[in-house]
């Protein structure tokens, strides 16, 4: 056999390769072997997929994965499996203390590639969904840049930076120290740093935007919360003007509380559209409203985003953020990876993290991944959007 596998006349939208029309796509040895109009070699497994889309394999840059190991932890197989999502990034669940547990023990049981931003606080994220309420990130004690920078030169594989949260809720009195300490953790590491707006102040925005070096993160960015990077009037903090203008990545995480349909599409109208969609899927909003990546980016195609931007923000920009050229990919030699996903055609009320709703006419369903150029499975899709 030429190939292990050969996906026949999807809609393939590879934003990397500025491609998008109708292509078949080989795979073979955990890769993608040829990206073609029309590719007639013998293969193990052909699937004809017309009428689907093909993504490369999605990046979910923020997540909560680890499985078992926090409260927050969500098991990345089952967001695979309905979403198309082939890399989960976790955002900081685990710091030096557990992060060999997450990267070690928790990620060789799903096929699905994890990669993680690792916590300047050695315990990594401990909050559950409203009993624990004391943020990692406010003592002192917990934070510490020699062990992060260790661990992360430990796990160099699969750590793609550190994180911090940074707000009333998660650093009080320290204020926006923790975020100094974690861009030097990830100067001396040679890592991007992901900050995530906490509720409340202190901090202000601009102590939390200010200090982002160019790929550093920002997520939540469209977060309808006090300390928003929007004034009240409606346009978007000079801060906000500024770091995007020197490289720092906007990037959406949905979860449970940090985003607002009115927010969002109040920055598309400036212009200011997201770097990256994430879903900051945990444990409190695996159910909605944030569900999966794929479910935010059916959120944006009813915001009025093209769909190859909203492909690029779950491909191509979630993998230079990881530094990872070969993810997010189909071009041969890539990881091989595919998401196949039906757009389907019906009225759907979209819902965000304050309970505004947004009708849409379509939505992204996952119908098959491929991991490691096979097919690993049909979708398994949720019954409906949140
Ligand atoms: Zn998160």
């Amino acid at each position: 056999m030429a190939y292990d596998l050969i996906l026949k006349n999807g809609r393939v939208v590879d934003p990397g390769q500025g491609i998008d029309g109708v292509f078949d796509v080989a795979f073979a040895n955990g890769k993608v072997a040829a990206l073609e109009s029309s590719i007639t070699a013998d293969a193990a497994d052909i699937r004809d997929v017309s009428g689907l889309y093909v993504f490369p394999g999605l990046i979910d840059l923020h997540t909560h994965v680890y499985w078992g190991g926090t409260f927050l932890g969500v098991d990345a197989s089952m967001l695979a499996a309905r979403s198309g999502m082939t890399t989960a990034v976790d955002a900081g669940s685990a710091g030096a203390a557990n992060i060999r547990g997450l990267l070690d023990q928790c990620a060789p049981m799903t096929p699905v590639r994890i990669l993680a931003f690792i916590n300047l606080a050695v315990t990594g994220i401990f909050v559950d969904e409203g009993r624990i309420v004391m943020g990692e990130a406010e003592d002192l004690r917990l934070l510490d840049i020699k062990h992060c920078v260790d661990a992360a030169n430990r796990h160099r594989s699969s750590v793609v930076g550190v994180k911090i949260r940074v707000g009333a809720s998660t650093t009080k009195h320290l204020g926006a120290m923790p975020l100094h300490m974690a861009i030097r953790a990830g100067e001396l590491a040679d890592l991007p740093v992901m900050v995530h707006i906490g509720a409340g102040m202190p901090p202000r925005i601009e102590d939390i935007v200010d200090p982002l070096r160019k790929g550093d993160v920002l997520t939540h960015f469209c977060t309808p919360k006090i300390n928003s990077p929007m004034t009240r009037e409606g346009f978007l903090r000079d801060c906000m003007i500024a770091a995007r203008e020197r490289g720092v990545v906007m990037d959406v995480g949905h979860g449970a509380g940090s985003f607002g349909f009115g927010v969002a599409r109040r920055m598309l109208e400036l212009g200011f559209a997201p770097d990256v969609i994430s879903s900051d899927v945990h444990a409190g909003c695996v159910d909605g409203p944030a569900q999966d990546v794929l479910a935010i980016m059916s959120k944006y195609v009813a915001l009025g985003l093209p769909i190859n931007d909203v492909v690029r923000a779950a491909t191509t920009a979630p993998a230079a953020v990881c530094r990872r050229p070969d993810l997010g990919s189909l071009a041969p030699q890539s990881a091989g990876d595919a998401a196949v996903v039906e757009l389907r055609h019906e009225r759907t009320v979209f819902r965000d993290s304050i309970g505004d709703t947004l009708a849409g006419d379509r939505r992204f369903v996952a119908r098959g991944v491929v991991i490691g150029g096979r097919w690993w499975r049909d979708a398994e899709p949720r019954g409906e959007a949140a």
